[in-house]
């Protein structure tokens, strides 16, 4: 059996855990949360990290900091995860969504600027497979309407536009630590901030509400109530984990780009003779191989390489419904076409990706797929 996804451990996650344990303090903001952010602030330049329980808490973290109100409209990728919509949603927004390009599922950067209006407060490009969306194109249109960008970078760690690292583009960033990412902590998150306006609210935010944060580091002689917030913060027992993790991140993405590129060349054959598609990366973007999908030329097609790497032990999914179709949000949205949208949400299909998987195993998935359409 050939799972879609096991959680890799680098081996020092449990001993980090315990050191944390026996430090007496296992609440959030200890050593391995500081650790963590200066890691992450010194790896990839972020002007600011603060962990979070989750991708979903730093994208309802960003909502709140950027104050959307009722009625404010956002732009978002259709072919995501809810929680890019969720965040805002929650604040009362609109939520615009954007179709996807034609050769990957990310939105496309050249039909943003028809979906703006005078309610137009926030762009949130999604890197989607940890692939950067265009944010030089993202990032003019939102100087040119005065709009805040927030990346959605959940898959994206480690991964580059034009030399620059994801997360690091827009006005805020956030990242997500679960269990299918390429660093993992279980649950777990990060809000990534790159303006200076937000970082002292976003402090107050992901602690109640309050000046805590200031209060512990002395700039303040006593904390209290200031504004809205919430518990954002994970525990050490969650940052020691992590920690765990990203001393490995060097190997993980050593480890995962074997991967994808043995995947990519034990398939690209039969792509060429027109059985499915694969991934496009393009010119500006960097890939980090958190994912390996196909495009399949028909929803049957898809439902039957399934069924039939099934039949073989292995384990392959498809992604995201389009969230404009949504129950939920379907009578909201209209009946505006999204039609790339569609595609994805009927073509694409994951194959396993775990840092254990071997040599053996991706030529089993490789001889499988290709098997199916021979
Ligand atoms: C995983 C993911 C999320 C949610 O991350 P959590 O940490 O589980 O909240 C959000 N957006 C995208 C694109 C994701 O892939």
């Amino acid at each position: 059996m050939i799972p879609f996804n096991k959680p890799f451990l680098t081996g020092n996650e449990t001993d980090y855990i315990r050191l944390a344990v026996e430090s007496g303090k296992i609440s959030g903001d200890g050593d391995y949360t500081k650790k963590c952010h200066l890691f992450f602030e010194q790896k990839f330049g972020f002007k600011k990290a603060l962990l979070t329980t989750s991708c979903t808490d730093a994208l309802e973290m960003a909502a709140i900091l950027i104050d959307i109100e009722p009625g404010d409209e956002v732009i978002v990728p259709s072919y995501t995860f809810v929680s890019t919509v969720n965040a805002f949603v929650l604040r009362g927004a609109k939520i615009i969504f954007a179709d996807s390009e034609q050769t990957n599922p990310n939105l496309d950067a050249t039909k943003i600027e028809a979906l703006i209006t005078s309610k137009t407060k926030a762009i949130v490009p999604v890197h989607y497979a940890g692939v950067a969306c265009d944010m030089d194109k993202i990032m003019e249109i939102a100087e040119k309407y005065d709009l805040f960008v927030i990346e959605d970078a959940a898959q994206a760690i480690d991964s580059y536009y034009k030399g620059r690292p994801l997360g690091g583009i827009g006005h805020m960033a956030a990242f997500s630590f679960h269990e299918t990412k390429n660093i993992i902590s279980g649950e777990g998150g990060m809000l990534v901030i790159n303006d200076d306006r937000f970082v002292n609210r976003a402090e107050i935010i992901r602690e109640k509400g309050t000046n805590r944060s200031a209060f512990f580091r002395g700039d303040v002689d006593k904390y209290g109530w200031v504004d809205i917030g919430s518990s954002f913060l994970p525990s050490e027992i969650i940052a020691a984990f992590l920690y765990a993790q990203i001393e490995n991140l060097d190997d993980i993405q050593v480890k995962r780009k074997h991967i994808w590129n043995h995947y990519y060349q034990g398939l690209v054959e039969q792509a060429n003779s027109g059985s499915f598609g694969l991934p496009v990366i393009p010119k500006y973007a960097f890939n980090n191989a958190h994912m390996f999908y196909l495009v399949c030329n028909t929803l049957q097609q898809r439902t039957d390489l399934i069924q039939h790497l099934r039949n073989d032990g292995i384990y392959a999914v498809f992604h995201y419904l389009s969230l404009h179709k949504s129950s939920y949000y379907a009578a909201k949205h209209g009946t505006r076409d999204l039609p790339q949208t569609d595609n994805f949400a009927n073509l694409l299909l994951r194959l396993p990706f775990y840092y254990e998987l071997t040599d053996d195993q991706l030529n089993q998935v490789i001889q499988s797929v290709n098997s199916f359409y021979k």
